[in-house]
C-alpha cells in the first residue's frame, strides 16, 4: 500500500508578478499545506531576474513553518553575485537549495562565471562546506542541449560528485525513461535520490508548446487523446488526472523515492492526485 510508504513530497511554487498573483499564491499554498509537504520550493527567473521576489516567498513560506527552498541559478552571475545571495540564505536560516545552471535571458550573451551546474555546486560547498543540502536537476528524457544522453549522463554525475544531495527530474510522462535513467546513473556510480518532478495536466496546448521547448515528450497516445478533447475542459481535465496519477502510482511502486510537484501556483489538481493515490 501506498499509504504505508515513505514518500518524500515536496511542491514548486512560481513568484507571481502581481500582488494578486501572490494573495492567491498565499490561499492555494494554504491548501497544500494540508499535506504536510517536506518542503516547498520556488524558482528562480533567468539571469536573477525575480531574485527578489524569489526571496521574499522563501522568507514567508518559512515564516509559516515549512521548510522552504529556493532555486538559484548561477548563468549570467558572477561568483561575488552567487555568495552574496549565499550570505542571504544562510542569515534567513535556509537549509536546502535547488542549485541550478538556469537558461540565458534573450539578449544576454555573456554566461557569466560558472557555465554549469556542477560549477554551481562546487562553489556553494566550497564558500559554505556542509551548510546547506543541495538538489540538482535531473533529465530522464535528457537536456535538449545534451550533445547525447552519455554526455548527459556524465554531466549529471559531475553534479553529484561535487556535492549534490539529492535530485529532482524533468517532468515527463513515460515511466519508463525515469527507470531507464535511474538504472543508468546508478549504473555510473550516482547513488543520491532521483525524486521525479511530476506535472499535474491543466491545459494540453500550453502544455505542448512547454514540453517542446524543455524537451519533455508527451507520448503520441496522450497527445491524441487530450487533441482528440478538442476545447473539452472537463475532459482533458479528467484525463490529465487520470494518467497522472497513474505514472505516480507505477513510480512510487517502481521504487521512487517521492514526487516533487510542479505545482503552477494552483492546489485542486495536486490535492486530488494525492486523494486518489491514497496518500
Ligand atoms: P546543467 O546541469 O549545467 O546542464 C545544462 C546542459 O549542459 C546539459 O545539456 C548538460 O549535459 C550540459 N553540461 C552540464 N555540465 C557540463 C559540463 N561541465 N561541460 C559540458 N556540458 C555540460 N530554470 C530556471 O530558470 N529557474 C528555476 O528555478 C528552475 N528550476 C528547475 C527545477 C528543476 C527540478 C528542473 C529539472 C529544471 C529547472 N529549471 C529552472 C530549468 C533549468 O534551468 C534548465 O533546464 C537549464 O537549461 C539547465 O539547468 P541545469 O541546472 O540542469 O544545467
Amino acid at each position: 500500500m501506498l499509504s504505508d510508504m515513505n514518500i518524500e513530497l515536496s511542491i514548486e511554487f512560481f513568484p507571481p508578478q502581481t500582488a494578486e498573483g501572490l494573495a492567491k499564491l498565499k490561499n492555494e499554498r494554504a491548501k497544500l499545506a494540508t499535506l504536510k509537504p517536506d518542503f516547498f520550493s520556488v524558482t528562480y527567473g533567468a539571469g536573477g531576474s525575480t531574485r527578489v521576489r524569489t526571496f521574499d516567498i522563501v522568507k514567508e513560506i518559512a515564516a509559516e513553518g515549512f521548510d522552504a527552498v529556493p532555486h538559484l541559478s548561477c548563468i549570467g552571475s558572477t561568483r561575488a553575485g552567487i555568495r552574496e545571495i549565499l550570505g542571504e540564505f544562510r542569515a534567513t536560516g535556509i537549509r536546502r537549495i535547488v542549485a541550478l545552471r538556469g537558461d540565458l535571458p534573450s539578449g544576454m550573451a555573456e554566461a557569466g562565471e560558472l557555465r554549469y551546474a556542477n560549477e554551481l555546486v562546487e562553489f556553494i560547498r566550497t564558500e559554505t562546506g556542509d551548510a546547506f543540502q543541495i538538489i540538482v536537476a535531473a533529465y530522464p528524457e535528457w537536456h535538449p542541449q545534451a550533445k547525447s544522453p552519455e554526455a548527459d549522463l556524465r554531466n549529471f554525475a559531475r553534479k553529484a560528485k561535487a556535492g549534490a544531495n539529492a535530485s529532482i527530474t524533468q517532468y515527463f510522462y513515460n515511466a519508463d525513461a525515469y527507470f531507464h535513467f535511474v538504472d543508468k546513473a546508478r549504473s555510473a556510480g550516482v547513488e543520491i535520490p532521483i525524486i521525479p518532478g511530476i506535472m499535474p495536466i491543466t491545459s494540453f496546448y500550453k502544455l505542448a508548446r512547454f514540453s517542446d521547448a524543455c524537451g519533455a515528450d508527451i507520448p503520441r497516445w496522450m497527445r491524441r487523446q487530450f487533441e482528440g478533447y478538442g476545447d473539452d475542459v472537463e475532459s482533458i481535465c479528467a484525463f490529465g488526472l487520470e494518467t497522472v496519477t497513474r505514472l505516480c502510482e507505477r513510480l512510487l511502486q517502481g521504487g521512487a523515492p517521492g514526487l516533487h510537484f510542479y505545482s503552477m501556483n494552483q492546489a485542486p489538481l495536486i490535492l486530488e492526485i494525492q486523494r486518489r493515490l491514497g496518500l
